[in-house]
């Protein structure tokens, strides 16, 4: 099989495109660094049946060549990490929704299957039903709070790959990945773990956003891609959207003491309010984040494995590197 992974060069990307590769499948990559990063698939410029392209998917020449010699898409290509979002709201939402749309319109010339990267950060604020299904309802602040538009334009997207799939029947799965660590994670743009296990290794304060009492579920990448891929192949999955997550969850205080301890650091543990963290009026955080997995395992039998201080001790040891 030949696959393409538009981002490839991020953190879920670049470790998909390995796993695919060692399943003795061709990988084509696209990407256009905004926040992956070339030393993600450095390591695997040597493979012959790895090609990467270093460019935008809004490219729709270049495109429509690498749609179709495939065989397989997974659409990862997108702005994320609430820093990004925050500083570039326009152009977050051009590639979320405009790359979206010329991957789909792409794809369905030659109905070539989609695997669409969407967010849990779709399900927005807790409404009183977490763990969040995936028919749940959508609770999301006010379009001036500039990190809705990321739950947003992925929404659009998913709802631009349901109509490709209900009108035109083109194949799409549409996976909602909660809270995903690992290895090649970068901190730069916002996501916690990476930032505390940066902070904690350099002795730098580890920074605490408000009481710190609120929760995710921590999902390791070899679980996740476990998921993706088993997604990917399975006929059953077409049409559908799947949580991808763990049952794996703290507070973000126990994990800032947690990440102080694993790597026994001097760093303290600062608790900085929220309109010292970000400019007033661009952040809400969410309290409590937590999937139903029921419909994954169903379809699947996905079952997450690898908990958070086994993902922590992969982590550290990457940072320590
Ligand atoms: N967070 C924090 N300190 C940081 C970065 C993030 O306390 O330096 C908090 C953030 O406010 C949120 C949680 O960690 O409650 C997870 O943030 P992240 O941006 O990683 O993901 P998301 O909010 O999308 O779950």
């Amino acid at each position: 099989m030949r696959v393409l992974i538009t981002g490839g060069a991020g953190f879920i990307g670049s470790h998909l495109a390995e796993r695919h590769l060692n399943m003795g499948d061709a990988v084509d990559v696209i990407d256009n660094l905004s926040t992956g990063s070339i030393e993600n698939i450095q390591h695997l410029e040597e493979n012959k049946h790895f090609n990467y392209v270093i460019d935008d998917v809004l490219n729709v020449d270049v495109m429509r060549e690498l749609v179709g010699n495939c065989d397989l898409i997974y659409h990862l290509a997108a702005a994320v990490g609430v820093n990004f979002i925050i500083e570039n709201p326009l152009s977050s939402l051009i590639s979320n929704i405009r790359g979206t749309e010329i991957i789909l319109e792409l794809a369905n010339e030659k109905k070539k299957k989609v695997v669409l990267a969407s967010t849990s950060e779709i399900y927005g604020k807790k409404n009183g039903h977490v763990p969040f299904t995936e028919d749940s309802d959508r609770i999301l602040g006010p379009t001036t709070v500039i990190r809705w538009n990321y739950s947003t334009s992925k929404a659009v997207d998913e709802l631009f790959a349901l109509a490709y799939w209900r009108e035109k029947r083109l194949p799409c799965v549409i996976v909602r990945p909660f809270n995903v660590i690992g290895p090649r994670q970068s901190g730069h743009y916002g996501m916690v773990v990476p930032r505390f296990v940066k902070q904690a290794l350099l002795g730098h304060p580890i920074t605490v956003y408000g009481d710190g009492e609120q929760r995710r579920c921590w999902t390791y990448i070899g679980d996740a891609l476990d998921g993706l891929v088993a997604l990917a192949v399975n006929d059953k999955a077409v049409g559908e959207i799947f949580n991808l997550g763990s049952h794996f969850e703290t507070s973000i205080k126990d994990l800032a003491e947690k990440v102080k301890d694993r790597t026994a650091s001097d760093s303290e543990i600062e608790y900085v309010p929220y309109d010292q963290a970000w400019p007033k009026g661009t952040y809400e955080d969410l309290m409590y984040r937590a999937p139903d997995l029921a419909k994954i395992r169903n379809c699947i039998g996905y079952d997450p494995s690898v908990d958070l201080d086994n993902a922590l001790t992969e982590i550290i040891k990457h940072y320590e590197r």
